[in-house]
């Protein structure tokens, strides 16, 4: 493999090799299975212990509230899921947004077929949620509020605290999936009013396949795996031990050098918006500018197809992501694109860039001729962008 250019960090971030030497001894020395009374049983036992303890840290909560999950999409199956079984006689009501990661709004749409009754809520032209009508869908029967922290596709940092205020009020639980928030950014689960809140190692330099759901005291939430007595009960399974010292380490990492990598990766970030909306006529930046993830750049661009610029950024070493579903094998445009406003065509031409710390400056420059040359190659071939033309030197 040659050298390329990763811009596509909302999807898998890179192991940080500091990870990866931590996980190291877990699996060749200290393999022992942390059930187990001899010693390499209490070795495992006790880093567990202790990566509870760290991640319990960073968000204010106590160490007896973090569940290690297989990561992201398990913990928001779990949330929902089972917190529809336990809160079932209590009511049949839950809300979410439009622009929700599958992992939750298929499991919305898998509880709707099971008798719960969901209501999505809207979002503005640059994805925030509208709290006047969150407030307003609150019906005696809800159960459950889930609104991600913040936004994979658009990069859309939710007003957290204020649906958190909105939740505790009407006395309804309040889960966030915070796999593109945590690590990244401050989340506090008090100060927010979070009641549960969903998390992947993955998304910040960790390893894949390790999680954790975040459960306040007091909320009762049925065990999703059923068998031994790991995690108090609730997620049967041996740990994930080399897993969760991996995350923990990430977190660790990612903690320790919050301000200095939001402060690289917005400087990146920042860089690519302003050179691709100054040099790249018929474009549009995708999101709030201000209450926007520092590593999200989203752009549509008009006349072209978002699947055949990936492709061609490939040909060049770019990594990046489009706004369409084409790769699923659907034709249907992204629901977070179409959520927002944009007409079909439009979302079809859509650009994720997602940067990390380790970018430069000088990548951005390639990335910006890349897709100036590909943009302009694309249009040249397109009818439509001819027509347009044509009407435009009239
Ligand atoms: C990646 C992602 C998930 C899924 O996490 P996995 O660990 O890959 O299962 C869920 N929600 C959001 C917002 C994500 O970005």
């Amino acid at each position: 493999m040659g050298k390329f250019i990763y811009l596509d960090n909302a999807a898998t971030t890179k192991t940080a090799p500091e990870v990866v030497s931590a996980m190291l001894p877990y699996f060749t020395d200290n393999y022992g299975n942390p059930s187990s009374i001899y010693s390499i049983g209490g070795t495992a036992k006790g880093v567990v212990t202790k990566a509870r303890e760290r991640i319990a840290g960073t968000l204010g909560a106590k160490s007896n509230e973090i569940y290690f999950t297989a990561g992201g999409s398990e913990s928001d199956n779990w949330a929902l899921v089972a917190t529809a079984e336990a809160y079932g006689a209590k009511g049949k009501h839950i809300i979410t947004s439009k622009i929700e990661h599958h992992a939750v709004l298929h499991t919305c749409g898998y509880l709707e077929k099971r008798g719960y009754e969901v209501t999505y809520i809207d979002v503005d032209e640059n994805g925030i949620i509208k709290l006047d009508e969150l407030e307003k869908a609150i019906r005696k029967d809800t159960i459950l509020i889930s609104v991600m922290f913040a936004n994979n596709e658009i990069g859309t940092i939710q007003p957290i605290k204020e649906i958190g205020a909105i939740a505790k009020k009407h006395g309804v639980l309040f889960h966030t999936d915070a796999v593109q928030a945590y690590g990244h950014v401050p989340i506090n689960v008090d100060e927010m009013n979070i009641d549960m809140l969903s998390a992947s190692g993955h998304k910040f330099h960790g390893p894949k396949g390790i999680g954790f759901l975040y459960i306040r005291t007091g909320v009762k939430i049925r065990s999703f795996i059923h068998g031994g007595q790991q995690e108090r009960g609730r997620r049967a399974g041996t740990e994930n031990v080399t897993g969760i010292v991996g995350m923990e380490k990430a977190v660790e990492l990612a903690f320790a050098h919050m301000e200095e990598n939001t402060k690289k990766q917005r400087e990146l970030r920042d860089y690519l918006i302003r050179r691709i909306k100054e040099e790249v006529p018929y474009c549009r930046l995708n999101g709030d500018f201000e209450r926007r993830l520092p590593n999200n750049v989203n752009y549509s661009f008009q006349f072209i197809e978002g699947e055949s610029l990936l492709i061609m950024l490939d040909m060049k070493g770019i990594c990046a992501s489009s706004g369409s579903a084409c790769t699923s094998g659907s034709l249907d445009p992204s629901h977070v694109l179409l959520s927002i406003g944009l007409p079909h065509e439009i979302a079809h031409g859509s650009l994720r860039l997602t940067v990390s710390e380790e970018n430069t400056i000088e990548e951005m420059d390639t990335v910006v001729a890349a897709v100036k040359e590909i943009v302009d190659k694309l249009r040249n071939m397109s009818p439509l962008y001819e027509d347009f033309i044509k009407r435009q030197d009239k």
